[in-house]
């Protein structure tokens, strides 16, 4: 491994950090105070704080108007609504997903008994290889669960095809999607269920949160029930259930932020373009791009490290976060990488060898509101002194 050059002004060679504010990944918006507060004062006034109130109920409409999509099922976490998403669609044995992911995708499986089956994702997309989902498929495979990775959606045609053709259930972890389009159609009508999370990092948040959105009525009931203990009544108890219940304040959170969704689209947009001018000649790293024909979010502004870099993507990572710029690894390593899934599946990692490449070179850049132009053209110019050899 070659050292950094020691010759450069930088941090890591005893310079001053370039920034003395540190930049985050993951930095929350939060929209109108003053509005937020009015919700909240009227969430006291009224003293109905959870159990499906009005303001969890408006928000649920807003977000499934959003979305085109006949039922939103707001929930505590993202984790939750995946966890009840399987249970209302009766998942078991097997599922199949990705292993480049974040790991509550196969520990939803997993606590609840059901074995996550990791597939190799397309390197390209970051997302399921159709292929390599149909070599995971065995008589025990009841279903597959596809991540929309950094927002841009799976292979939904080829994925429902599968399904369709082994019959079985087709549900998406859309933790990153909020507001993608796929050929124009919204996240929340691809198979049976789409999971949004709303925790505090995501490009929309109720502090934390989830939703299930689906157009099937009954999945949805089904999920209402499950979210509350099963109660159908008072003192009927129809199902097994959890307590997936989003409180008022939460959603009150939601609500204030939806105002400003289109304000932090614009301004992420503006971030990612400018990353994407300035890297434009900067050929040790590519730029995930994001399909401009589509609607997105932008949160996520994601390299690759390439073979053209004289460093490591672990050395670029460590000499950013000592200028402050806090870049991160993503998901690195695998799930298939971390315990339980390690244990259970020592050799996992020779049927997913794409996932553990990407897994090796991703670096996921600052992009939050205290992002302007010239900062990220002066983070570009560190990792251009940085790999410059
Ligand atoms: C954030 C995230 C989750 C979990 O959502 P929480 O709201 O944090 O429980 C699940 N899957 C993916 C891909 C995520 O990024």
């Amino acid at each position: 491994m070659k050292q950094l050059n020691t010759t450069h002004d930088l941090a890591i060679n005893g310079a001053e950090p370039a920034f003395t504010e540190p930049l985050h990944v993951g930095r929350p918006s939060i929209g109108d105070r003053e509005l937020f507060l009015r919700f909240t004062n009227e969430i006291l006034d009224r003293q109905w704080l959870t159990n499906n109130g009005p303001v969890v109920r408006e928000l649920e409409g807003r977000i499934a108007d959003y979305h085109d999509v006949s039922h939103c099922v707001a929930m505590c976490s993202g984790t939750v609504a995946l966890e009840i998403a399987i249970r209302a669609l009766q998942l078991k044995g097997e599922v199949i997903v990705p292993s480049y992911t974040f790991i509550a995708t196969a520990h939803a499986l997993h606590w609840q008994a059901i074995t996550p089956i990791f597939a190799d994702i397309d390197p390209h997309t970051h997302n399921l290889d159709p292929a390599a989902v149909r070599r995971m498929i065995t008589p025990r495979t009841t279903g597959i669960i596809g991540v929309h990775l950094w927002g841009r959606i799976a292979a939904v045609e080829a994925l429902q095809s599968i399904a369709d053709e082994y019959q079985l259930k087709l549900m998406f972890d859309a933790a990153h999607a909020f507001g993608c389009t796929r050929a124009g159609t919204k996240v929340g009508n691809f198979g049976s269920c789409e999971v949004l999370s709303f925790h505090a990092t995501k490009f929309f948040h109720t502090f934390e949160g989830g939703a299930v959105l689906t157009n099937d009525d009954e999945l949805a009931e089904t999920m209402r029930l499950m979210r509350n203990f099963g109660f159908s009544g008072v003192d009927n108890v129809i199902h097994p259930g959890t307590n997936g219940k989003m409180t008022e304040i939460a959603a009150a959170m939601g609500l204030t932020n939806i105002q400003s969704i289109d304000k932090v689209i614009d301004h992420n947009r503006g971030v990612y373009q400018a990353y994407s001018e300035a890297l434009a000649d900067v050929a040790t790293v590519d730029l995930l791009a994001y399909d401009e024909e589509e609607s997105n979010n932008y949160q996520y502004v994601v390299v690759e490290v390439t073979d053209n870099s004289p460093v490591t993507r672990d050395q670029i990572v460590d000499a950013l976060q000592a200028e402050n710029v806090l870049a991160r690894r993503y998901f690195w390593p695998c799930c298939h990488r971390k315990k339980p899934y390690s244990d259970l599946y020592p050799n996992a990692g020779s049927f997913l060898l794409n996932s553990e490449r990407v897994s090796e070179r991703v670096i996921v850049l600052p992009a939050g509101p205290e992002m302007d132009d010239e900062r990220v053209d002066r983070v570009v110019s560190i990792i251009r002194v940085l790999t410059s050899g």
